[in-house]
């Protein structure tokens, strides 16, 4: 029996995971579920999945999901805060985790799960992002497995299977709905509201992913994504526009041969993956149907002077130190303030690129000297946030 802790759980791939575990309840349960600050959300999962443990991040909220579960009869033992989280990734209740927190929130646990050896299902890639290298190193030291969730990648583990030696790969290509405004110009994205930008044309998402897809930020947090899992330089990474999310991603080989894997824009393919790995697990995703969408397969280039976030991530990551860790900091911040009103869309890119501009570049040698860096960002980004609100030239 397979013990799946679920970190995220009340989130878009949280459920989803949840999904596939309960359709294989002779191999797998749900043994730990762990939410932000959702308590109501969070004892309904537990109620459902009967977990030994449920954990939520916010300690103000822990004899809410304390006597909730006692007034359920659930047996479930109660836990608040990071350091339950990582001591649960890192024990005895669970052999695999699915790494589904939001933001740089998701490090620590994840680091303290492929420490201690777990199947890791990575779907948090702003962990990877903030500390790739620390993160890759923690990982094989601990001999964890290390599944990637986020769709590309994982498309990426599946095209590599059985690919022999790294120099094999010439090339890896990243695939981008384009999020909600594809095909906008510039000066049309500078009104455009949180709801527009969270209406993701293909998949459904959580908030910050979904406005980081429609500013083509998300493409560029998993080009890094990418850098640090399959060892690529920047060059040999690239990205093409695909409206139809079918393809998720193509591996191409030094002899000319290109291997792709398509499936729905369904996270659950991949979530089943990475329990199955190397076994094929049902995941109640229907077949792929290429007749469905008028029999296309479109493909065109990233616009990254209207989507410029791209185009940072990529400088970020050949800046390397910790560049890419003040690129997601700036970007978490302005993603927040976006989605709250407090500025425009066009502040994101500013905001991150503001932030790259201005702080010292320094080594990243240690965990304590990114989280510095990313402490660093957040508040250089808040002041730019403040200003352009008060401004009001968001
Ligand atoms: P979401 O907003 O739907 O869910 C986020 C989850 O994290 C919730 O359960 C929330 O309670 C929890 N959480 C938030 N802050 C926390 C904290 N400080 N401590 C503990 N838990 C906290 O987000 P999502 O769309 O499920 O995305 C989760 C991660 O997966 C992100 O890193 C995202 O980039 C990545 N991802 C998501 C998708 C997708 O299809 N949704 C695809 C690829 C990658
Ligand atoms: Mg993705």
């Amino acid at each position: 029996m397979q013990r799946v802790a679920v970190f995220g759980a009340t989130g878009s791939i949280g459920t989803s995971a949840l999904d596939v575990i309960a359709r294989h309840p002779q191999a797998m349960r749900a043994s730990v579920l762990a939410a932000g600050r959702q308590v109501e959300a969070l004892l309904a999962l537990c109620r459902r999945h009967r977990p030994e443990h449920a954990v939520i991040a916010d300690p103000a909220a822990y004899p809410a999901l304390r006597d909730g579960l006692r007034a359920a009869g659930l047996a479930t033992e109660a836990h608040a805060g990071d350091a339950a989280l990582a001591a649960l990734a890192a024990g005895e209740a669970c052999d695999t985790v699915v790494a589904a927190i939001v933001g740089a929130a998701g490090l620590p646990s994840t680091l303290a799960a492929v420490r201690a050896g777990k199947r890791v299902l990575l779907a948090n890639k702003e962990s990877l992002v903030l500390a790739g290298e620390l993160l890759m190193q923690a990982a094989r030291a601990g001999e964890a497995t290390l599944v990637p969730i986020d769709s590309e990648h994982n498309a990426v583990f599946q095209c590599l299977a059985g690919a022999g030696e790294a120099a094999a790969v010439a090339r890896i290509t990243l695939t981008a709905s384009g999020g909600p405004f594809r095909g906008w110009s510039r000066a049309a994205l500078a009104s455009v509201t949180p709801a527009q930008a969270v209406a993701h044309p293909t998949w459904a998402m959580g908030p910050k992913i979904s406005v980081d897809s429609a500013t083509l930020m998300n493409k560029g947090l998993e080009v890094i994504e990418a850098h640090h899992l399959f060892g690529l330089p920047p060059e040999r990474i690239a990205v093409l526009v695909h409206p139809q999310s079918l393809v998720h991603a193509l591996v191409d080989y030094v002899d000319g041969s290109c291997l792709a894997q398509l499936g729905r824009p369904d996270m659950r393919t991949a979530l089943a993956v990475g329990l199955g790995w190397p076994r094929r697990l049902a995941s109640g995703v229907p077949l792929l149907d290429l007749l469905a969408q008028g029999g296309r397969l479109d493909f065109e280039p990233p616009d990254t002077e209207a989507f410029p976030c791209l185009a940072l991530a990529y400088a970020a990551l050949r800046a390397g130190g910790a560049a890419p860790a003040v690129l997601n900091a700036a970007n978490e911040e302005a993603v927040s303030a976006f989605l709250q009103g407090r500025i425009g869309f066009l502040s994101i890119p500013d905001i991150v690129r503001h932030a790259l501009d201005h702080m010292p570049s320094h080594a990243a040698g240690s965990l304590e000297s990114l989280l510095e860096a990313d402490a660093r960002a957040r508040a250089h980004a808040r002041a730019r946030i403040a200003a352009l609100s008060a401004g009001g030239s968001a």
